[in-house]
């Protein structure tokens, strides 16, 4: 029987994070990763094999991490934890166990809608072989349907339409795309951008059914409309793959996950959970919290990795931040909209500002960048930020993630010493963090 003082299973974001934090923080342990796949796909990257990187096979995590860190492979299928014995059963045979961190990842949901299972109704499965058949029909396919318009949707659709020559649109529920991580202004505005690359968008309706012989032939809406489709790219969303978890008699939380406590350990002592398969709440007022990000998956892997031996580390809450991209057009997001933060009873001061990324404006490589920030109007702590403009806007994005999750005021935020260069950021005289602050200071002070 193989045996180790820390076992993985699961080696996309989660596991293989958690597999190096554990070395890290335990180096003398021997550390095994069981994974069921021979190559992991990255999966943020898998939207972009359609159009720009061209194959799974070039959208793959390198096994040089596990090298490196001096982590034992395992390539098998997980079949059952044995809590009592500390063993995992594995299609190569037993593993004993001193600590497990479970991290079996998430499935794309696929809602019951009738003729969900036709011959060319496709969900996004983080899998290099299914995702080269995928490629293959996306290729032939004509007119495409993409249900969802999150993140996922429409990198989807832009990827799939730089292939040239198809009918692609997108069907969204929400009166917007990306509504559940933008206020209203940021998602007109990237739907405009989607549009004018030829992607149909339709909004405010649902897929009711999925037609066709044993083939799809088209797609039918709820507000009567009925689009032709070849192929159905399902892109709404994921759930958590706890069936593991779940037979071994841990606890599943609110949300169907892993129920996990702050240091991610589970209901059994020697068993952590991380990723996209555990239990998360938000970092605004804990309650459960439905998403799934690698930002989310990595954090919680560098806990539990840290902590299978003494709690090391705590999960904040999930704060939400993400970016996304198309053609030349970038959001990013952090925490709460406008819109989420008044929903959960927030009283906000938001305040907005839009300027070149350079300066003077004119300078080479300068976008116009348009950036939003949300307080709590009493305390004056920042809650939210979302931002519109170039590559650059990833990286704004996780700038204001760090102010919320170190609950930074907007004096805090006002008197950050900003570094700036006329080729390389805006002026200094107005650098719109800084310039936002001062306006909800204003705004704040007026109220
Ligand atoms: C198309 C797409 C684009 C995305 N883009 C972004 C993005 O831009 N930014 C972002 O933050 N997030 C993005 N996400 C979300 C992000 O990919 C996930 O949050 C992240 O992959 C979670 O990592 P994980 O390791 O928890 O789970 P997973 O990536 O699902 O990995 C779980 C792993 O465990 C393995 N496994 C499961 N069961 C067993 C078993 N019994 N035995 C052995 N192995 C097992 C699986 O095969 C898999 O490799 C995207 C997701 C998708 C699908």
């Amino acid at each position: 029987m193989t045996k180790a003082d820390i076992v993985i299973i699961g080696g996309s974001a989660a596991g293989l994070t958690a597999a190096i934090s554990a070395r890290r923080t335990y180096p003398k342990k021997k550390t095994l990763l069981i994974r069921q796949e021979k190559q992991v796909l990255i999966p943020c990257g898998i939207p972009y094999i359609f159009g720009t990187v061209g194959s799974p096979e070039k959208n793959l995590i390198p096994d040089a991490a596990l090298e490196k860190n001096g982590i034992e492979l395992l390539i098998a299928q997980a079949k059952k934890i044995d809590r009592k014995k500390k063993i995992v059963e594995t299609t190569e045979g037993d593993v004993e166990y001193e600590r497990l961190i479970v991290s079996t990842g998430s499935v794309p949901v696929m809602p019951p809608i009738p003729g969900f299972d036709r011959d060319g109704v496709m969900a996004i499965i983080k899998d290099v072989a299914f995702l080269r058949e995928m490629q293959q029909r996306t290729e032939k396919a004509k007119n495409i349907v993409i249900v969802g318009g999150g993140f996922i949707g429409i990198e989807m659709a832009d990827e799939i339409n730089k292939l040239g020559g198809k009918s692609i649109t997108i069907v969204e529920l929400f009166p917007h795309c990306l509504s559940l991580a933008y206020d209203e202004e940021f998602c007109i505005e990237m739907e405009e951008v989607i549009r004018a690359r030829g992607i149909a968008i339709r909004t405010g309706t649902k897929v009711v059914a999925i037609n066709g012989n044993s083939a799809v032939e088209s797609v039918q809406l709820s507000d009567g409309t009925e689009l032709e489709a070849d192929l159905v790219v399902m892109a709404i969303g994921a759930a958590a793959n706890v069936d593991l978890a779940r037979d071994a008699g841990l606890h599943i939380g609110l949300t169907g996950s892993i129920a996990v406590d702050r240091t991610m350990r589970t209901s059994d002592e020697c068993i952590y959970a991380c990723g996209d398969c555990a239990e998360k709440v938000s970092f605004f007022g804990g309650g459960p919290s439905p998403l799934k990000l690698a930002s989310i998956a990595t954090l919680e892997a560098r806990i539990a990795g840290a902590n299978v031996y003494g709690v090391k580390r705590e999960s904040p809450g999930t704060v939400g931040v993400w970016s996304t991209a198309v053609g030349d057009v970038a959001l990013g997001t952090a925490g709460l909209t406008e819109a989420m933060a008044k929903k959960r009873g927030y009283e906000v001061v938001a305040v907005s500002l839009e300027g070149p990324n350079r300066h003077p404006g004119i300078m080479p490589g300068a976008a116009n960048t348009k950036l939003k920030l949300v307080f709590e109007a009493n305390s004056g702590v920042l809650v939210g930020g979302q931002v519109r403009g170039d590559s650059t806007a990833g990286e704004i994005s996780n700038i204001i993630s760090a102010c919320i999750q170190k609950r930074m005021t907007a004096e805090d935020i006002a008197m950050f010493q900003m570094g700036t260069q006329p080729a390389l950021t805006a002026s200094p005289v107005a650098y719109p963090l800084v310039n936002l602050a001062e306006m909800a200071i204003a705004q704040m002070g007026r109220n």
